[in-house]
């Protein structure tokens, strides 16, 4: 581990002002609850010279806003997150999402601000033993394409072959972030220039020939909030995580489903799968057909085909072709039958 200047901030203004030099490998980071930035720096993958502590700042509150959505501070912990009241009542997909991550001393430490940001748990990206990985050492090639690629991306990847510069099949493995996005969430950040708001679409990243970068967030910003807008899918949701371990274990695929619906038939859906991609896959085809549509088996199985159209699985992967499809179904009729009901099932 490298040594490094700690400093500890009381506020949004210092906590800009001290990031100064650009985020980066050896530039200054914010420091969250740490559950994954320290564990690289421990590895040697991330090596800020400065980490400024933003644990003191208010950013802790969660708040319905004006437009009856709701606002959540980037220092709000998982564990918070999960159990409050409004998100339990008008959220419960993002409940249920939260509490399927990690063990409950991790999200008790983990923020909502760094759970966006969590890194991928490629085997290669974490082990600086492998010379090639694109995300760590731009340039250098990737080790997964060839090798065991069992938790990797299914979509949405650059493939071009492991010495070509630009490939990377690495997924986001959050599960807060495939709630947020099927329900349509908007980042709030700031920064030295001032403040903007990102939808959550267009947030992450896909790797394209630059996979070294996550995310759209810009040098010096910090995320100050994420809000969610009115809730439409509260009676009709279903977070479905599919993994190695009941606990303690990343998605190897993972579905949230949000349905607004009139008795049988989907008026609007949010869908969005973890596991499968460098972003949080949203199958915009697949909501549009199911919005109208009946919940039926039919609809249902020509959603889930739609949305891994031009799925493409490697040597140890390609199951998950199946498995996603598979999980969506399930999903689907458990989030059709009711929320509560779904639970119960
Ligand atoms: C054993 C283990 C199992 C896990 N299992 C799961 C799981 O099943 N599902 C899951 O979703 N996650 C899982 N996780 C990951 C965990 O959810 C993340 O480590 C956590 O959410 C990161 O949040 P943090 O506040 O600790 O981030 P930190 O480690 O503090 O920071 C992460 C990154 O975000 C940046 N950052 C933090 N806050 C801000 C901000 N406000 N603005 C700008 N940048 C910021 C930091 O600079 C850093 O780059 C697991 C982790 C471990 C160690
Ligand atoms: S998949 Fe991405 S993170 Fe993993 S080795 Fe390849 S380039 Fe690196």
């Amino acid at each position: 581990m490298n040594p490094f200047e700690y400093q500890r901030v009381s506020s949004t203004e210092e906590a800009i002002r001290h990031i100064g030099a650009p985020i980066g490998t050896h530039g200054a980071k914010f420091l969250g609850g740490g559950t994954n930035l320290i564990d690289l720096m421990k590895l040697d993958v991330e090596c800020p010279s400065v980490l400024v502590d933003i644990t003191r700042l208010e950013l802790t509150k969660v708040e319905p806003t004006a437009n009856g959505g709701l606002m959540v501070g980037a220092l709000v912990r998982n564990s918070n997150l999960a159990n409050d009241p409004h998100v339990i009542e008008k959220y419960p997909l993002l409940s249920q999402a939260l509490l399927s991550g990690a063990s409950p001393q991790l999200r008790n430490m983990a923020t909502t601000g760094g759970n966006l940001l969590q890194r991928t748990r490629c085997y290669y990206f974490t082990d600086t033993a492998f010379p090639a990985c694109n995300k760590r050492v731009p340039g250098s090639g990737c080790a997964a394409i060839q090798g065991f690629n069992r938790i990797h991306a299914i979509l949405g990847q650059t493939d071009h072959g492991p010495t070509s510069g630009e490939s990377c099949i690495a997924t986001n493995p959050s599960d807060m972030n495939v709630a947020l996005t099927a329900l349509g969430a908007t980042i709030h950040v700031q920064s030295a220039h001032g403040k903007r708001s990102i939808p959550i679409a267009d947030f992450h990243r896909l790797p394209g020939s630059t996979p070294q970068l996550d995310t759209n967030l810009k040098p010096g910003e910090l995320i100050t909030a994420v809000e969610l807008p009115v809730s439409r899918f509260a009676k009709n949701s279903w977070y479905l995580k599919v993994r190695d371990r009941q606990s303690y274990a990343f998605a190897l695929v993972s579905v949230a489903i949000g349905l607004e619906m009139d008795g049988n038939t989907i008026l609007s859906a949010g869908m969005a799968l973890g596991g499968v991609a460098h972003k949080p896959w949203r199958s915009l085809e697949a909501e549009q057909e199911l919005a109208g549509a009946p919940a039926t088996r039919q609809s249902i199985e020509k959603a889930a085909d739609l949305a891994l159209e031009g799925a493409k699985g490697y040597e140890h992967n390609v199951f998950k072709i199946q498995l996603a499809k598979q999980s969506i179904m399930r999903a689907l009729t458990l989030a059709a039958r009711g929320t509560t009901a779904g639970r119960e099932a």
